[in-house]
């Protein structure tokens, strides 16, 4: 039996992690991957200490501080769901085991959305993909379409034009969101053309991508791309607890000391509620979860 259970290796996890073994709670790290979804930014700006830095540099930093303590460490190891047992004990299960733990912190972070339209899951994987940073380069001199309208698709957008010879984006909105100087980069781009007020209905192709099918103010479009990035949000890895308390998002609610409502159970990053979504929010919330475990582990003399 474990006093503590982190289910997820991103910043929150990570932090949590270190956060946990300087406190000697005896505790096991239980994750898919290290680093979660800051492997996917190309540039991190906004990390205290680091001007610049890309995402798994910044998670390379983080690894090299877990190592610096002896971590109980199951990687590649997806937690497929969290159980009551008795006495306000908690069993965290994967295919491999099942592993006993007094309190657990749900870290599981965030995954992205589907666009649920006609052609995007057969061609998922063949063409449609969700990660610019991981398939951008398969795409080197094609064309492609950017499907969102926030900072998530104004980041794919800036990687894609410097690997792809045309990129569209595909907005929703009548202007772009996201953070103004992405903006600015974006609308600046020569290979750009941005589509506003623009419903993607349809993803096309054979075998592998060969277009989508839009309509912009009510009027029906088609473009010739091979490849489809899917930028249009996040949904939160919650569906591994369902015996605590959620918003309508499926976030999971905590309070100020990451406390859930299930006592033991603890949540950090963006598989809460808590609404900044950023690196550095996400590791800070880490920490705050493990002081509230520790409170928790000796305070109440679980
Ligand atoms: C493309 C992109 C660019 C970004 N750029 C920036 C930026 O420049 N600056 C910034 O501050 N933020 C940025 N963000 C946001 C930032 O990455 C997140 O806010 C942060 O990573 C959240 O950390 P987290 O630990 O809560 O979750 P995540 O990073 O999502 O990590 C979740 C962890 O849980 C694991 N996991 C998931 N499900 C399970 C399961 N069932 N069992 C076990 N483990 C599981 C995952 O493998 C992962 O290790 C960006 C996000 C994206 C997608």
């Amino acid at each position: 039996m474990y006093e503590l259970i982190i289910v997820g290796a991103g910043p929150a996890g990570i932090t949590a992690a270190v956060y946990a073994a300087r406190k000697k709670i005896d505790f096991l790290l239980v994750t898919q991957d290290v680093g979660g979804q800051t492997l996917l930014s190309s540039d991190v700006e906004n990390y205290t200490g680091y001007q610049f830095i890309t995402g798994p540099e910044l998670v390379a930093k983080f690894e090299e501080h877990l190592k610096q303590f002896n971590v109980g460490l199951k990687k590649d190891e997806p937690v497929e769901r969290i159980l009551q047992a008795k006495e306000g004990h908690f069993v965290v299960e994967t295919k491999k085991a099942a592993y006993s733990a007094k309190t657990v912190i749900v870290a599981s972070g965030r995954r992205p959305r589907w666009l649920d339209v006609k052609g995007e899951e057969p061609l998922r994987n063949k063409g449609v993909s969700y990660c610019a940073t991981c398939d951008g380069p398969l795409f080197s001199k094609k064309n492609v379409v950017v499907i969102g309208g926030a900072n998530s698709a104004l980041d794919a957008t800036l990687q894609l034009i410097h690997i792809a010879s045309y990129v569209y984006l595909i907005n929703i909105n009548p202007e772009l969101g996201g953070d103004p100087i992405m903006r600015d980069k974006v609308q600046a781009a020569k290979n750009v053309k941005v589509f506003n007020s623009a419903v993607t209905k349809e993803i096309f192709g054979a075998q592998f991508v060969e277009g989508i099918k839009f309509e912009q103010n009510g009027v029906a479009n088609e473009l010739k791309v091979q490849g489809v990035f899917v930028e249009i949000g996040s949904i939160p890895n919650s569906n591994i607890v369902d015996f605590v308390a959620k918003n309508n998002n499926g976030e999971i609610i905590v309070d100020n000391l990451n406390r859930t409502n299930m006592p033991g159970i603890f949540a950090a990053g963006d598989v809460t509620d808590v609404p900044e979504k950023q690196i550095i929010v996400a590791a800070g919330e880490g920490a705050k979860s493990v002081l509230g475990v520790s409170r928790y582990l000796y305070q109440s003399g679980s």
